[in-house]
């Protein structure tokens, strides 16, 4: 599932094509796609608008038009959107295809079908958005913010990592890398950090987004940047998916575990 690196690396892309871009037609394939119009009533107010801009919050793709509505994109399980400048072949599952000026276009391609599109006058009607917690790469969340965020809270801190009311845009993979580069268990109680685990686990997570995002994220699975291209950051990770293999740091071999239902890997060992 795409992250906050994966979302970053396409936003980036998309903008360098696709701004001042006209839509000038749309085909729908899958209509669950979109969740707040009808086909007929998306395609009527989609076409002929112009893309200003387009920017990230969390995991979603925000395109701002020039009638001041927002296309919210969010690509969930395996949600790709690739840029295509002639007639290439069309992609299985490819669900919606955004026909611009010039012959250019853009394609939602999503092979579980989980890709949520919205047109929205107002970011707010989008439910999911209004409580999304902190952008952890923005200058304001500090080892102070983290602490707070994680303050008076029982919870197992790996699931609260992945929790986007508290903080955007981080998910499975990165929550339990910065885990491991933190040294911390991912089934400690996020209360009982100490103050020196909180800072340690706040640059760990920051650092890890930010390589994440040079190596242009990670395609441990349908993961593609908006050219179709992977990224290069699932040679990086230190955990994930390697259980019982041995770990890089120490002699310990690398556990799985279900945390809230989802595979997380540590090394038990250097994992306190
Ligand atoms: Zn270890």
């Amino acid at each position: 599932m795409p992250e906050l690196p994966e979302v970053e690396v396409i936003k980036e892309g998309l903008k360098r094509k696709l701004r001042s871009r006209v839509i000038r037609r749309v085909k729908i394939s899958f209509n669950g796609s979109l969740k707040n119009l009808s086909p007929q009533a998306f395609r009527r107010k989609v076409t002929g608008r112009r893309i200003e801009d387009i920017s990230r919050r969390g995991k979603f793709l925000i395109f701002s038009l020039d009638d001041g509505s927002f296309l919210v994109i969010h690509l969930k399980m395996t949600g790709q959107l690739i840029y295509h400048q002639g007639k290439e072949k069309m992609e299985r599952h490819t669900r919606i295809v955004f026909h611009l000026d010039e012959r250019f276009q853009l394609r939602f391609i999503d092979m579980r079908k989980f890709g949520a599109i919205y047109l929205v006058r107002d970011l707010g009607e989008i439910p999911a958005f209004l409580n999304l917690g902190p952008e952890p790469l923005e200058r304001k969340f500090s080892a102070h913010c983290l602490g707070r965020i994680l303050k008076g809270r029982s919870r197992k801190i790996k699931s609260l990592l992945i929790d986007q009311n508290l903080i955007a845009g981080l998910g499975n993979i990165y929550a339990m890398e910065a885990l491991y580069r933190a040294r911390i268990s991912p089934e400690r109680g996020a209360e009982g950090l100490s103050s020196l685990e909180v800072k340690k686990l706040h640059s760990a997570i920051r650092d890890i987004l930010r390589k994440a995002i040079l190596a242009k994220g990670t395609s441990t699975d349908t993961y593609r940047n908006s050219e179709g291209r992977r990224g290069r950051f699932q040679y990086k990770l230190a955990v994930y998916q390697r259980e019982g293999m041995p770990c890089c740091r120490c002699r310990g071999r690398i556990s799985r575990v279900k945390i809230s239902g989802r595979n997380t890997y540590f090394c038990p060992e250097c994992q306190k």
